[in-house]
C-alpha cells in the first residue's frame, strides 16, 4: 500500500523537505510518497492527516504549536519544548516528536571545546535549541531584540538579554536563530556589538540554510569556524524519516541519501 508523508506550512513552497524524503524514499526502493500543503489555518492539521489517509507529517512555520496541541500523545524533548515538528499516525492516534533540537545537537555534538553558547534570537526553534542544548549541560545565554519574547526564557531560568542591556562578550559559540538575514543583507544584532562578541568566540553557526547571510560571513572574515544550517535540516529530517518508517531502515543509509539529496539542489 503507497504511504503518504507532506509537510504543513504556510509558506510551504520552498520547502526542500519533500525532494530529500522522496529521494531517500526512491532510493530505499520504499512504496511511498512525500508531498507538501500549504494551509491557512494550524487548527486544520488533525482534519488533513485524517481526510486524507496520512502516515505522518513534518511541521513548519508557523503551526509547531499547533500541531503540539493537535496530537493525542507527546514524545520524548517535545514534551518540554511544546512544539512538534514530526507527526506519526498508529492505531487512529496521532504522536507528536521534535526533531529539530535534537537535529541541531547533532550537528555540533562531535565539537569538543563549547561550554558556553550565545543563542541570537528567541522564536520557536531558539526554544527548541536552548531547552535541548541545557540538558546537554551547555550554559546558554539569550539575546533577542524584543523583549517580550524573553519572558518564556526568563520563566524557563535562562540568562537573557535584549538589545538595550546586552554586556557580556564571553562565549564559545554564537548561534543565529533569528531571520535576519534570510530574505535582506542585514545582521541579527548591530555589527559592533557582534566584532566584540566574536573577537573571544571561536565557532558560529546561522541555522538559515542554503546562503551565506552577513552573520556568517562576518565570523569568517573574523576567523571564527562557521557552519550555515544545511546539516541542522538534514539531520531533523533523518531523524523524522527513522521515525515515519519505525526504524526500519539504516541510518547511515538514510543518511547518506538525504546528503545526496541536497548536494542536488
Ligand atoms: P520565529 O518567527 O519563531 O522567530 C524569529 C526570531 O527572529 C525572533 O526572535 C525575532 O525577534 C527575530 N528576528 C526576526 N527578524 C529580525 C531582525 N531583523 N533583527 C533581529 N531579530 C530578528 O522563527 P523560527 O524560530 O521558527 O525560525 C527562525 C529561522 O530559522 C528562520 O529563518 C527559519 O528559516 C530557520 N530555521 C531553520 C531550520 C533548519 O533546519 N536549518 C529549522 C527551523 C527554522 P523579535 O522577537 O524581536 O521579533
Amino acid at each position: 500500500m503507497n504511504k503518504l508523508f507532506n509537510i504543513f506550512g504556510n509558506p510551504v513552497s520552498h520547502s526542500i523537505s519533500p525532494l530529500i524524503h522522496n529521494y531517500t524514499i526512491k532510493s530505499l526502493d520504499i512504496d511511498a510518497c512525500y508531498t507538501r500543503i500549504k494551509l491557512n489555518d494550524g487548527a486544520k492539521i488533525r482534519e488533513k492527516f485524517f481526510d486524507l489517509n496520512i502516515t505522518g507529517a513534518n511541521i513548519t512555520v508557523p503551526f509547531k504549536e499547533d500541531a503540539y496541541r493537535t496530537c493525542d500523545e507527546i514524545c520524548g524533548i517535545a514534551k518540554d519544548i511544546k512544539a512538534v515538528n514530526t507527526i506519526i499516525k498508529k492505531k487512529g492516534k496521532l504522536f507528536g516528536y521534535n526533531t529539530d533540537a535534537p537535529g541541531f545537537y547533532e550537528t555540533i555534538k562531535d565539537i569538543k571545546d563549547i561550554k558556553k553558547i550565545l543563542i541570537i534570537g528567541a522564536g520557536g526553534t531558539a526554544r527548541a535549541i536552548s531547552i535541548y542544548l541545557r540538558k546537554k549541560s551547555y550554559n546558554i545565554t539569550i539575546l533577542n531584540r524584543s523583549k517580550h519574547r524573553l519572558k518564556y526564557f526568563e520563566k524557563e531560568g535562562f540568562v537573557t538579554y535584549s538589545w538595550d542591556n546586552f554586556n557580556k562578550y564571553d562565549f564559545d559559540m554564537i548561534i543565529n536563530t533569528t531571520s535576519a538575514g534570510l530574505k535582506d543583507e542585514i545582521f541579527p544584532i548591530d555589527e559592533k556589538i557582534l566584532l566584540k562578541i566574536f573577537a573571544n568566540s571561536k565557532y558560529a553557526i546561522d541555522i538559515i540554510y542554503n546562503k551565506q547571510t552577513p552573520f556568517l560571513k562576518l565570523a569568517k572574515k573574523n576567523n571564527l569556524s562557521v557552519k550555515d544550517g544545511k546539516d541542522m535540516l538534514i539531520f531533523q529530517a533523518i531523524l523524522a524519516f527513522e521515525i515515519f518508517f519505525d526504524f526500519k531502515y539504516k541510518k547511515e543509509d538514510i543518511e547518506k541519501y538525504m546528503f545526496e539529496a541536497i548536494s542536488i539542489v
